[in-house]
């Protein structure tokens, strides 16, 4: 399976997944369809289905158009989405599995961003192969999305479902924004020296205009504040010890950051 990362609107990734033999690709939250197909034509694939993690336009805002195109392609998305997610065909629920090429994705609930959200995750099926985590905007390089439709202990039960995944997991996130999320990050958690590092790479990546996405999750565990509100210099922060507590507060923060 082979992952392409296209850059589209101002800071959004898609994804399209491809199997090279096959001739066939799927796509992870067409925010916009047109380098969607450009792209689908480079590799001569025909695009089979889409994989949405929730219902903002600039996830599903592709749909239509691809559907148009490929009207055979299926398009999954979270069970409580329902009526939210343009030609919806499939409604997933935590646990269920989908296929693409050789890799089953298995699909975690992920309430908090929105009360619909579902993240896929494709486990590696040989051992030089990464995980795949696709988690729109659930975590970030370096950060998470904003809650808009769920509460703090909601997102930390979430994020505590991918947190579990293992390190050598990539982290597919739909937005670019690492940067300004390490700069929130380091004042909150400002002696962790893996955090500090991160940073320096990631603002000379920016720099030169290397994507951040994906990561991994080992480095998320390290480094993003949303994934360590058990870490006593977060806890300290927070004044607090419980995990959505800890977790509220310093999402609050860099809600005015
Ligand atoms: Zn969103
Ligand atoms: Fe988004």
């Amino acid at each position: 399976m082979k992952i392409q990362r296209i850059p589209v609107l101002s800071d959004n990734y898609v994804f399209v997944l491809s199997d090279p033999q096959q001739k066939v690709a799927a796509v992870v939250d067409p925010a916009v369809a047109q380098p969607v197909l450009d792209y689908l034509a480079e590799i001569d694939a025909r695009l089979i289905a889409i994989f949405n993690t929730h219902h903002h336009s600039d996830h599903v805002g592709g749909n239509k158009q691809l559907v148009k195109h490929f009207p055979d392609l299926c398009v999954y998305g979270g069970a409580e989405d329902r009526g939210r997610i343009p030609h919806q065909q499939v409604f997933l629920e935590e646990g269920d599995t989908v296929q693409f090429a050789d890799r089953s994705g298995q699909v975690f609930f992920v309430p908090g961003h929105t009360r619909a959200h579902i993240a896929y995750y494709f486990p590696p099926t040989a051992s030089e192969e990464t995980g795949e985590l696709f988690c729109g905007d659930t975590v970030f390089a370096g950060g998470c999305g904003r809650l808009f439709e769920g509460t703090p202990a909601q997102m930390v039960e979430s994020i505590g479902k991918l947190r579990q995944l293992p390190d050598n997991t990539r982290v597919w996130c739909a937005h670019e924004y690492t940067l300004n999320n390490l700069k929130f990050a380091l004042t909150v958690d400002g002696n962790n020296t893996d955090l500090q590092n991160r940073y320096r790479e990631v603002q000379q990546a920016r720099r030169q205009g290397i994507a951040t996405v994906p990561s991994l999750l080992g480095i998320e565990k390290q480094t993003n504040p949303f994934l360590r509100w058990d870490t006593l210099a977060l806890q300290t922060v927070a004044q607090n010890k419980e995990p959505a507590r800890v977790f509220g507060r310093i999402r609050g923060m860099k809600d005015r950051f």
